[in-house]
């Protein structure tokens, strides 16, 4: 069976289509996120079992809440399944 064409919905980048997370943007994009004022946000892990937590880029800072902004695309980001961070577009 042949795998279903995606593409990164922000920057069509050729991506992996995951049924799972049918938005998800490319790890470009992600590294592009920000609040809705433009600061730049990074995601991790909270510890060796997933977990999500957001900090704001220029003072590691928490932000609350999963929302985020990729070229002014409002996004949500959280712990995927496996470990590491997902960011959907927010629909
Ligand atoms: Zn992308």
């Amino acid at each position: 069976m042949r795998e279903p064409e995606y593409t990164c919905p922000i920057c069509s980048t050729e991506l992996t289509y995951f049924s799972r997370y049918p938005n998800y943007v490319c790890d470009s994009c992600v590294a592009k996120a920000t609040d809705e004022s433009s600061r730049a946000l990074k995601f991790f892990n909270t510890g060796m079992h997933g977990g999500f937590k957001a900090v704001y880029a220029d003072t590691n800072g928490e932000r609350e809440g999963h929302i985020c902004f990729i070229e002014g695309n409002k996004c949500y980001a959280d712990e995927a399944r496996m470990g590491g961070i997902v960011v959907e577009l927010y629909a």
